[in-house]
């Protein structure tokens, strides 16, 4: 038989979405298993917008729409984004796709041809990678470390930039690191990407949830011509709880956004009708109670960091947004733990999984060693348990 397509054998699993399908069937066959795995917030999605789905069902609102989302949610994104952040978009430049998983996968498609290159600051979200290779690019990681709180510097951008160079990719504040750009730090990656004529997709998803009063810059406010060069991807999973409903989108150029939208008039045409109407009102209804769900997630930040700070052999950053934490095992190397030689963060996982029942992302898949991905986007209560467990593994 023919081989399958040598693009697509290459795709790896999402290890964040494998952890969790571990987790959960762990769970499902009885066992007493604590998950810090897949990102999504334990929130219930907020009443006002289920019942904006219900009467959209009773309203007879089920047919297909527009290819780049209903008008009225193209209006509401722009609406967000110039309140939120002060950028200025007419509705024709947003493209609503099935999650913002989805607008990442199709905005690749589109700017990339075989054999470009894009650059990736690692530690990076698992995707980014694997969505470069899809669309028949290369990635270029440049690492940035935990001194520098994981953050790449000019410098070290411009250094890997070649001929082929297209993109950068920038996820701020990120997952897996919780690290937030400045607008200086951000101003200083755009001047490279003037210079040599770059695009750059931010993807600004979790732009809400930031801490200790931090203020968020979006890259594409930094200046028209920057601004004409980015694509901002972001969408309602995490800021409104909404990960099952799947509404993600983009702004960027218009004519970018026409490309995107004619790529997935062939694809999966517009995403679910009743979830694009709950999401207008995600948009243009109440907001406070991101704020209340950004307070819980910074007490639960606060409560984990401390304990991973007190235990020997273990550390992390305090991040300063989204709902992650990196923990560094670097002194674990070597160790035998759970009856297992932990010779990496790969070891360290499925080892605590199977004798300390605690789920943790190796964050290898992330492009970074050493290091395991929690998040705390879990109950208060699952996190103690967790460090509990923790203390216990590596005493
Ligand atoms: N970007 C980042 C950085 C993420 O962590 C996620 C989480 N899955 C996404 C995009 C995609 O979100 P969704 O597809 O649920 O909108
Ligand atoms: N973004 C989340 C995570 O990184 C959800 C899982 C996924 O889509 O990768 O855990």
């Amino acid at each position: 038989m023919k081989d399958i397509s040598k693009i697509a054998a290459a795709v790896k699993t999402s290890t964040t979405l494998k952890v969790d399908a571990l987790f959960k069937q762990m769970k499902a066959d009885g066992k007493d298993v604590v998950g810090f795995g897949a990102g999504e917030p334990d929130f219930d999605t907020p009443d006002n917008i289920k019942e904006a789905a219900y009467k959209a069902i009773r309203e007879g609102q089920t047919k297909y729409t527009p290819v780049n989302g209903i008008p009225a949610l193209r209006q509401a994104v722009c609406d967000r984004l110039k309140a939120d952040c002060d950028i200025s978009y007419n509705a024709n430049q947003i493209v609503v796709a099935s999650g913002a998983k989805h607008n990442i996968y199709i905005a690749l498609q589109a700017l990339l041809d075989p054999g470009d290159e894009v650059i990736l600051p690692a530690p990076y979200w698992v995707t980014y990678a694997e969505a470069i290779m899809m669309a028949g690019g290369t990635p270029v990681i440049v690492s940035a470390p935990e001194s520098a709180d994981f953050k790449i510097t000019k410098s070290q951008f411009e250094a890997a930039v070649t001929e082929k160079t297209k993109l950068l990719i920038l996820n701020n504040p990120s997952n897996p690191t919780g690290m937030l750009y400045s607008k200086e730090e951000l101003q200083a990656l755009a001047d490279v990407c003037l210079k040599h004529d770059l695009y750059v997709l931010s993807d600004e998803i979790y732009y809400r949830l930031l801490y200790d009063g931090r203020k968020f810059t979006s890259f594409a406010s930094l200046g028209e011509d920057i601004k004409e060069r980015t694509i901002i991807v972001s969408g309602v999973s995490k800021t409104y709880a909404m990960t099952g409903w799947r509404i993600g989108y983009t702004a960027s150029s218009t004519k970018l956004a026409e490309v995107m939208s004619n790529y997935l008039s062939h694809s999966t045409s517009s995403p679910s009708t009743i979830s694009q109407i709950a999401a207008v009102e995600a948009l243009n209804g109440p907001q406070e109670g991101i704020d209340e769900m950004r307070k819980v997630f910074e007490e639960r930040r606060n409560y984990l960091c401390e304990r991973i700070n007190a235990m020997p052999g273990v550390s992390c950053r305090k991040p300063e947004g989204a709902f992650y934490v990196m923990m560094n095992i670097e002194k674990l190397i070597g160790r035998t733990l759970g009856g297992v030689v932990i010779n990496n963060s790969d070891d360290f996982s499925l080892a605590f999984l199977e004798s300390g029942l605690v789920a943790l992302v190796s964050c290898t898949g992330f492009g970074c060693d050493n290091f395991l991905r929690l998040t705390y986007a879990v109950s208060m209560e699952a996190i103690k348990e967790g460090m509990d467990r923790l203390e216990q593994f590596i005493k």
